[in-house]
């Protein structure tokens, strides 16, 4: 178990990080049960009112559509872009890493426009809904990683300032730009923790 890195507050009061998971649709309860496993304290977000008080943002696999929409409704997009601008870190998987990209292909739709990435949705695809491939993240694990690709987009295009940190059949996976990642597959679907175990690292865990 990871230890709970704790943050001081006013140098007296120690307050321990929680990790939202936007909570609107999608698998985010097997996000929740990875954190669970790595001795994170999380908490689900469903209102624009949940950002308050965590210090990092998951937003999980699912239907990007759908979550634009009530994220629309909630005027929520408008406050995770603030959360964003804050430098607060932010790990957008599969539907999560469609919400964060600048620009979406296959069709064009809204979104969060957070990473400087261009990702096409449903890229694999329709006759392969979901696949298991054998990927590598040289700079953060020393073993391949399985990897489950659920109807899952490709990333077209990375911006100056994004770096690739995983690959899968020659094609980026797992990117980064400063506070931001995102995964086109879905680590909190296999058992490695290795994905997560990073993002905490980058929220300071
Ligand atoms: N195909 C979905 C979309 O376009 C993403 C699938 C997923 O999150 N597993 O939003």
């Amino acid at each position: 178990m990871l230890p709970i890195s704790v943050a001081m507050n006013n140098g007296h009061q120690p307050t321990e990080a929680v990790i939202g998971i936007l909570a609107i649709q999608g698998d985010f309860a097997l996000h929740a049960k990875m954190l669970e496993r790595l001795g994170a304290r999380w908490r689900l977000v469903k209102h624009t009112a949940d950002l308050n008080g965590i210090s990092a943002l998951i937003i999980p696999g699912g239907e990007s559509t759908t979550m634009l929409n009530v994220l629309a409704d909630e005027h929520m997009d408008a406050a995770i872009r603030e959360f964003a601008a804050r430098g607060k870190p932010i790990f957008g998987t599969c539907a999560g890493a469609i919400l964060l990209a600048k620009e979406v292909l296959n069709p064009a739709q809204q979104r969060l426009g957070l990473m400087d990435i261009t990702i096409e949705r449903n890229a694999y695809g329709r006759q392969v809904d979901s696949a298991v491939r054998q990927g590598e993240c040289p700079s953060i694990a020393d073993h391949p990683l399985e990897m489950v690709f659920i109807r899952a987009p490709i990333i077209r295009r990375v911006g100056k300032r994004v770096r690739v940190l995983g690959w899968a059949e020659g094609l980026p996976v797992l990117v980064e730009q400063d506070h931001l990642l995102a995964a086109t597959f879905h680590p909190e679907l296999t058992d490695d923790q290795t994905i997560h175990r990073y993002f905490l690292r980058k929220c300071g865990l």
